[in-house]
């Protein structure tokens, strides 16, 4: 493996902020590090980049070990959310930077800038000062002067929070397809799971501390391996429905109502979950519930329904339940089951 964190853990005083941390990513591999607020994503980065030292286990980058390594031996670049720039130096001396430190030849400098301020449409803008740029062109300077080093690892801490909706979702395509075309390695650091999941080659989700899930975001979206992941993933969130399964009967006990479903599981208390996406609507179909109100999204509706005592999102193309009585469904495959007391995932069989 290209990168490697071997049971890393990091404490602040008596808290653990990172707990037992084992993580690879591939080379040329785009891995999205995606969790809450206080999750410590950026506390990873940073030991990553030796900018704050592990509590125990080590780190290797490449074949070889970096664990104690002062963060300018580590060949490794890091982009932040506030971009870093200088204010007093033009775009072409932000992005010559490093290479300045490096003491490169200017004629090689001259080169290596031009080339990697045309890659990011900044060739026009050599002369300008930070203060004279848009913040999507502030970004594309802060990533010229990573890019231009050619670090064997690019860590990226929210880079585009700063940035409003609409120029976030063409710089998040910009950045992907900049990752394809040079091959780079980059863990990028986001609380926001749109961009984990249109991102990531594979995404590695955080909570408390503690690394729940590292899969593709198909797997992650289809088998969560407990009640955070199914919830923090997929928007609007899974719905969670505690309650009974009888195997006998084939029949789940909830708040107010039962649910029949054609599948074998042991007998117990569990918690069902079924993305708001994914329950049916139709006249014919056997859950009666009641629609409290509906919002409008444009392309869909959201609609909050009482299934018993049971509240519930469920996702349509059509419009205007508010205060109507409708029929649902779950299909089987469609339905998740979590044990009650851990939140793990519990897997079923069919037929
Ligand atoms: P994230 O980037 O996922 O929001 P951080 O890695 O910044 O989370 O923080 C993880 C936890 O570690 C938080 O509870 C934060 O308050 C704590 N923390 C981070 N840096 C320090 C520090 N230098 N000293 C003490 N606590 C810290
Ligand atoms: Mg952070």
């Amino acid at each position: 493996m290209y990168l490697c964190l071997e049971n890393v853990k990091k404490s602040f005083k008596n808290k653990e902020v990172v707990k037992n941390l084992n993580l690879e990513v591939a080379k040329g591999e785009f891995l999205v590090l995606v969790g809450p607020s206080g999750c410590g994503k950026t506390t990873t980065l940073r030991m990553i980049a030796g900018l704050e030292e592990v509590s125990s286990g080590k780190i290797y980058l490449d074949g070889r070990e970096i664990t104690d390594l002062p963060p300018q031996d580590r060949d490794v670049a890091m982009v932040f959310q506030s971009y870093a720039l200088y204010p007093h130096k033009n775009v072409f001396e932000n992005i010559a930077f490093g290479l300045r430190i490096r003491k490169l030849p200017e004629r090689e400098i001259r080169a290596k800038v031009e080339k990697t301020a045309a890659m990011l449409g900044l060739s026009d803008l050599l002369d300008r000062k930070p203060r004279e740029l848009s913040g999507g062109q502030r970004q594309r300077v802060a990533l010229g002067r990573a890019i231009v080093r050619e670090p064997k690892l690019f860590l990226m801490d929210e880079p585009l929070s700063n940035l409003d909706a609409k120029l976030r979702v063409q710089m998040r395509a910009e950045i992907k397809k900049l990752q394809q075309d040079l091959g780079i390695t980059v863990i990028y650091v986001t609380h926001d799971q749109v961009e984990a999941m249109t991102m990531g080659d594979r995404i590695a989700v955080f909570y408390e501390g503690e690394l729940r899930q590292v899969d593709r975001s198909e797997e992650i979206y289809q088998k969560p391996v407990d009640t955070f992941v199914a919830t923090f993933i997929g928007s609007p969130s899974m719905n969670l429905l505690p309650g009974v399964w009888d195997n006998e009967r084939k029949i789940f006990r909830g708040e107010g109502f039962e649910v029949q479903l054609n599948l074998n599981l042991l007998s117990g208390e569990y918690i069902l979950g079924i993305r708001p996406n994914q329950i049916k609507l139709g006249p014919d179909l056997p859950l009666k519930a009641f629609v409290a109100f509906s919002e409008y999204l444009g392309s869909e509706h959201y609609h909050h329904v009482l299934l018993g005592q049971q509240r519930l999102t469920v996702v349509t193309t059509e419009s205007g339940y508010t205060g109507q009585e409708i029929k649902l469904a779950f299909p089987e495959k469609a339905v998740h089951f979590f044990a009650r007391d851990t939140g793990r995932r519990v897997e079923v069989s069919y037929g």
